[in-house]
């Protein structure tokens, strides 16, 4: 038989014999492609598959790492928040010690900024302007104003402030300042007399001295040694007077004596004669230039280290 096949199949019964004829054959080749097709088919679609698992898998490894970063980054930020609180606690009583108050509402570093320039203000306005007592006591036996002359019987003018003081008792500069008198003549009204010149307009003087111990011209600083207390000259026992001056007007010492960091604000309204918002406007002038000088400094002076650096670094 023409374009026929004849298939034998032998088994324990005896052999049976198929003859398939050409169009059977061709149905059959176009299963065995079809079959083979699909197989190949499903084989690609499992390669692919499995592609995208693994793609899966690594995805699911990355939300992982992800959440365990993303938790140790909630514990930082929780950290952060605790020590901006302890720095925000921190500011508030700085606040509080330089006299002002807590600002909770503004930004951390713009309250620095305050606060920093508040303090610093405060801080040269106190090494600059006569304030706390020459003495390390601080006892009045006669205060600034009218009073009767204790050694002509007749009222007079009180031009400074009595300080209890037993002879050679310590007295201090109350301000950074140039010792402009240092007069040595024991005999007559103010007996040994030094006067300092601070800046911004304040001058002090200290009378009836028992020694000196500062020349005219020197810089003494706050707090200085510049003398021993006395009786000398018109005087009527033991004693310091202790007077301030503003451009060349005797001011109640005692407004200067009382005055500190703590209790900043009353002399203002205390001393009205004294020009303090022109003053403290150029103190923060002065301050702010000297901050600019020391910026442009230290720019200079890293710029030098970073050519310096470049030239070593070359052969
Ligand atoms: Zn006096």
């Amino acid at each position: 038989m023409k374009n026929s096949t004849v298939i034998t199949i032998t088994t324990v019964h005896g052999s049976k014999s198929f003859t398939i004829g050409q169009f059977a054959k061709n149905i059959m080749g176009y299963a065995v492609f079809f079959s083979f097709m699909l197989f190949l088919g499903g084989g690609i679609f499992v390669y692919m598959l499995s592609a995208k698992v693994s793609d899966y898998k690594d995805i699911e490894e990355k939300y992982h790492r992800l959440l365990a970063t993303n938790s140790n980054l909630e514990m930082n930020i929780n950290k952060k928040e605790n020590e901006l609180g302890e720095i925000q606690e921190k500011i508030s009583d700085i606040e509080t010690m330089i006299g002002l108050e807590p600002k909770e509402d503004f930004e951390v570093g713009n309250r620095l900024d305050i606060a920093e320039l508040d303090a610093q203000e405060k801080l040269l306005m106190l090494r600059n302007i006569p304030n706390g007592s020459p003495l390390n006591s601080n006892m009045v036996t006669s205060n600034f104003g009218w009073r009767e002359n204790p050694t002509q019987e007749s009222k007079q003018f009180h031009t400074g402030l009595d300080l209890r003081a037993t002879i050679n008792t310590p007295v201090y500069a109350t301000a950074d300042g140039i010792v402009e008198v240092a007069r040595k003549e024991s005999k007559i009204g103010y007996g040994k007399l030094l006067v300092l010149d601070h800046v911004l307009g304040f001058k002090t003087l200290y009378a009836h001295l028992n020694e000196l111990g500062v020349k005219a011209g020197q810089f003494v600083k706050k707090g200085q040694l510049i003398g021993y207390s006395g009786n000398t000259g018109i005087s009527s026992g033991p004693h310091l007077h202790y007077e301030v001056r503003y451009i060349g007007i005797a001011l109640n010492p005692k407004s200067f004596v009382d005055w500190n960091l703590k209790d900043y604000g009353r002399i203002f309204e205390q001393e009205k004669k004294v020009g303090w918002e022109s003053l403290s406007q150029g103190i923060k002038w002065q301050w702010t230039l000297l901050k600019q000088l020391s910026s442009q400094k230290e720019q200079r002076l890293q710029a030098s280290l970073m050519s310096n650096a470049n030239y070593t670094s070359t052969d």
